[in-house]
């Protein structure tokens, strides 16, 4: 089952000199595949992950997300497929500083119209998922960076995405923190069957994946 094609898909930024970050790239990501995103700094990751993240649009080709021609949804919907089937995990966690990791594993259950009741329920065993039962009442500062990362994740699971697209998601933590977040992920993958598509720069961090796709001056070279 395919739920990502990506057909000769390329981007041109344009702001003064022209630079190719993606040239011609295909790819075809299957349900529920654990995936890993390596290369060079520069080499066009980011841009690639931001594409299917429907964060950013492709200069050409084009990008099919459970079917869907990106390209030819209207804004409101882009919108609603990032939010219905798509969970992000950024570098810094981007967690609300004065509200509890219960809490901000809570909001975008309420956003979507959870009830109080079931949010709880839901973010509570996310944080147990993430190995936090005994920190739902933390707040961000009383955390340790990799708990952070744990919380954000378990946040980026809460609404139940296909997707869960990472970016650098343990640029900031220890090697051991960053191995025990990689192994957490794949735990999670096998528990949650969703697609997880994880950028990194760290060859060691990406053979804890599925698959990886290399990628070099905006092309794949091996996948
Ligand atoms: P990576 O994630 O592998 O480090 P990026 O996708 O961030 O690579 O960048 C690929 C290339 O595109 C780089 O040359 C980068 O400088 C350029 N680039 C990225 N984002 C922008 C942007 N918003 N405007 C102009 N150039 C950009
Ligand atoms: P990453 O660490 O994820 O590769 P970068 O640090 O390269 O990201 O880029 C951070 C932000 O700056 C991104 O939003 C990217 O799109 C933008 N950016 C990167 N390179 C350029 C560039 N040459 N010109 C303008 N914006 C850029």
């Amino acid at each position: 089952d395919t739920i990502i094609e990506i057909k000769d898909l390329s981007k041109i930024y344009k702001n003064g000199a022209e630079v190719h970050a993606l040239k011609s790239v295909n790819l075809t990501v299957s349900k529920g595949e654990f995936m890993s995103i390596i290369g060079p700094s520069g080499s066009g990751k980011s841009t690639l992950l931001h594409i299917i993240g429907i964060l950013d649009t492709p200069s050409k080709g084009t990008i099919l997300i459970d079917g869907k021609d990106v390209s030819k949804m209207s804004d409101s919907q882009r919108s609603r497929t990032r939010n219905e089937k798509l969970g992000f995990v950024f570098q810094y966690h981007h967690l609300l500083p004065d509200f509890s990791a219960l809490e901000n594993v809570m909001m975008p259950l309420l956003i979507s119209g959870k009830s109080d009741k079931e949010a709880k329920n839901i973010a509570e065993r996310l944080l147990k998922d993430v190995g936090l039962e005994d920190r739902l009442d933390h707040r961000p500062n009383q955390l340790s960076g990799g708990q952070c990362q744990r919380v954000a994740v378990a946040r980026a699971l809460a609404n139940n995405p296909d997707i869960v697209i990472g970016d650098e998601l343990t640029g900031n933590l220890d090697t051991k923190s960053s191995e025990m977040i990689y192994d957490l992920l794949r735990k999670l993958n096998s528990k949650y069957q969703q697609t997880f598509i994880i950028v990194t720069h760290d060859p060691k961090l990406a053979e804890k994946t599925d698959r990886i796709v290399r990628i070099v001056d905006g092309q794949i070279v091996s996948s």
